[in-house]
């Protein structure tokens, strides 16, 4: 295994995945990105800033949580919670929205644009944008935004444009086709926020980095409570950002084992799901060379979960090498068994899950009981379930409930 602080080489690949598939005209954005990132990377300024910014408006650090009760009653290991739920917006995306921000105002860039899919990246970068002053465009699919009408108002309270994608499935994958076709056109006055470790390099690096920040505090924080590292790690996988920002300090730590968690859906052999580890193969999508669900002519399969920040036919580059070097295990919960995971945490703890994070949360469920009770979990609760609370209420009452 290459060392993970090497990663990526400089021109975007962790081994045999990343690198930068974009048209030539995306070229020079992507590389002065990379080049500003490194000035900033080692400007005490930038790193000042931030972390004012991190603390007196985001809400950092965010707690370690002893899940006592849930422990005790799965009757295993010691469970914690990395509390990214209660981040300013509800979940840890605006962790990276606001590092990406700082960049394109150091880039002299006004105008930002980002992709959506459930609505959170949008939520966290609308947010950012009215901070600093800037105009903000979101793609959205119409049928995502059909879903989560919630935060799309969220975003034009914000003072953000929404604009509806209605080509193909009309969800995540279309938004970011719109989201690079307006960066090629307006590429000199726009920053484009990308939401995931995923996409053509610099931005899975650049993600990754701003998201760092869950693991560094959670290694402290166990250090404090505890006196050692944790036994394992469990964290749900979208693109990937919030469970590479847990993993990447403790990846160089042999004694810490590490799950990533993929969106079953409705079960692998239904084909109705978005477990780009079950099955999936090598390929580009968007910029970037990794692990995606596609047919036999190499065509993007269709893709489902009941959430919609898991959604997403590729997974990041990052995690496509560290499943190949066996570094980090990836496994899936299904539909059924993440509602019933958010049932659980809400009913046991107290807290409401984002659904994203009830699949984690499922896994944990599974995990915890196989564990002795000296054994520690951190467990990344990636954000709060208030935008999921119509689409649970469907599943579990059998109810519509109008927002
Ligand atoms: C967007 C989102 C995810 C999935 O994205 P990653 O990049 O894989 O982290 C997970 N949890 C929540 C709460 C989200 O909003």
């Amino acid at each position: 295994m290459i060392s993970p602080t090497s990663l990526p080489d400089s021109h975007g690949h962790f081994g045999a995945f990343g690198g930068m598939f974009v048209p030539e005209t995306l070229m020079y954005a992507l590389r002065e990105l990379a080049a500003e990132y490194e000035r900033a990377k080692v400007d005490p300024a930038f790193h000042a800033e931030l972390n004012r910014l991190l603390k007196e408006y985001v809400g950092r650090p965010t707690p370690l949580y002893h899940a006592e009760r849930w422990s005790e009653i799965l009757g295993g290991a010691r469970i914690y919670l990395k509390r990214e739920d209660l981040l300013h917006t509800g979940a840890h995306k605006i962790n990276n929205a606001l590092g990406q921000i700082l960049l394109a105002m150091r880039l002299g860039k006004k105008r930002i644009i980002a992709e959506t899919g459930a609505g959170q990246h949008g939520v966290a970068t609308a947010t950012v944008a009215a901070r600093f002053g800037c105009d903000c465009v979101i793609y959205m699919g119409a049928e995502d935004m059909r879903r989560q009408a919630l935060n799309v108002a969220r975003m034009r309270f914000l003072g953000a444009e929404v604009r509806a994608v209605t080509a193909g499935q009309a969800t995540l994958k279309e938004a970011v086709n719109e989201a690079m076709r307006d960066w090629v056109t307006n590429v000199r006055s726009t920053h484009y926020i990308l939401g995931s470790a995923l996409g053509s390099h610099p931005f899975p690096m650049i993600v990754r980095d701003f998201h760092r920040i869950i693991g560094v505090e959670a290694r402290e924080q166990i250090i404090a409570r505890e006196g050692r590292l944790p036994d394992h790690l469990v964290a749900c996988v979208g693109g990937g950002s919030n469970a590479i920002g847990l993993f990447h300090t403790f990846l160089e730590d042999a004694s810490v084992k590490m799950t990533g968690v993929e969106a079953g859906g409705e079960g692998i052999s239904e084909g109705k799901h978005a477990a780009r580890f079950q099955g999936g193969k090598l390929g580009v999508l968007q910029g970037t060379k990794t692990m995606l669900l596609a047919d036999r002519d190499g065509q993007i399969q269709l893709t489902h979960s009941v959430s919609a920040g898991l959604d997403y036919a590729a997974v990041g580059p990052e995690h496509a090498y560290y499943m190949s070097e066996g570094r980090i295990q990836y496994t899936y919960a299904t539909d059924a068994e993440a509602l019933d995971a958010f049932q659980t945490l809400a009913r046991i703890e107290g807290i409401i899950p984002a659904l994203e994070t009830a699949h984690g949360l499922a896994e944990v469920k599974k995990l915890a009981p196989t564990l002795s009770k000296d054994q520690i979990i951190i467990a990344n609760l990636s954000g709060r379930g208030d935008k999921d609370v119509a689409e649970a209420a469907r599943h579990i009452f059998k109810e519509d409930l109008k927002f």
